[in-house]
């Protein structure tokens, strides 16, 4: 086993540096790396997606290569838009909204600089992260809409699962799960409360690329699959999720290695034509060496993995 830390290239989900753990089994390399603050009984998901990358792969693909999005901020127009020209040919672009201590009005222009920047055939999804109220977003969703010239959808509008069925019903934007979705058990209370026409899965919090199969084919909803902030070891369950679903109607929000300033691989998973191929990238000796985490580190991480596999 190997831990690494990897500083961001920005502070993200107020962290800074991301750490975690890869095992090596006899069908590859997985990642183990739950957030710091996550117990035995959260992060223990997270194992089994990294023991399956690692002792039994991944189901066959039924694609090539996966679509995916280019992620703007929450930064002014300008500055958007020349992220949306840089995004590795990605035709759709999320964009951060609703964040405290900016206005509507700025959420408008950097719509409608990312419009402008992506043409009209590209699309846009707007991602609140939860921090509005039932009435904000039910204000503000056709205010966005018509400044990116036609949202994609809406990307939790605010927290509770209740609210986001109310704004479901109220607005005419598709709506998006993603905060709502942490648990094995979460996707099934979106499905039963209608509170949502799309369900964002991560690979690692819900055990597994199988266990997202299941689930995906269970909810009977469109998918659209992100990563956890993964080094490329990670991204590539992901990706294999992807590639595995039946249906993939949606860009994933898999293009983060981008967000970590070094990885273990020499050839990162990064989009070209914004298309992620459908890899395992080898892990890298010198590329290990060089994000190895401090003995202290590595103790702290041993003790993780240990303190899961004690659980009764
Ligand atoms: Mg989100």
């Amino acid at each position: 086993m190997n831990v690494f830390s990897i500083p961001m290239t920005t502070r993200f989900r107020g962290i800074t540096v991301r750490e975690g753990m890869l095992l090596r089994g006899d069908a590859g390399w997985g990642e183990f790396s739950p957030f710091l603050e996550y117990d035995a009984a959260v992060a223990a998901p997270w194992l089994r997606a990294a023991r399956e990358a690692a002792d039994v792969g991944w189901p066959a693909p039924l694609r090539s290569s996966v679509p995916v999005n280019v992620t703007v901020p929450a930064v002014d127009a300008e500055r958007a838009a020349a992220i949306v020209r840089a995004g590795n040919g990605c035709r759709t672009a999320k964009v951060k909204v609703g964040e405290p201590g900016q206005s509507l009005a700025d959420d408008q222009a950097r719509l409608e600089a990312v419009r402008d920047a992506l043409g009209p055939d590209g699309r846009i999804r707007i991602d609140v992260n939860g921090l509005w109220s039932v009435d904000e977003a039910v204000g503000r969703i056709p205010v966005l809409d018509r400044a990116a010239g036609g949202l994609e959808y809406v990307e939790q509008p605010v927290t509770d699962v209740e609210d986001l069925a109310v704004v479901r019903r109220r607005v005419a934007v598709p709506i998006a799960a993603d905060e709502s979705i942490r648990r094995a058990e979460d996707p099934y209370r979106v499905r039963d409360l209608e509170a949502a026409d799309v369900a964002v899965l991560k690979v690692q919090p819900l055990g597994g690329v199988r266990a997202c199969l299941r689930i995906a084919e269970d909810i009977g909803l469109p998918v659209v699959v992100s990563s956890a902030l993964e080094t490329s070891v990670g991204i590539a369950a992901g990706v294999a999720l992807a590639a595995a679903l039946p249906e993939l109607p949606f860009a994933c929000g898999l293009a983060t290695v981008q967000l970590l300033t070094d990885d273990v691989v020499a050839h990162p998973l990064l989009p070209l034509d914004g298309r992620l191929p459908v890899v395992r990238p080898e892990v890298d000796a010198a590329a290990l060496a060089r994000t190895r985490a401090t003995p202290e580190r590595e103790q702290h991480w041993r003790d993780r993995l240990a303190g899961i596999g004690s659980r009764p």
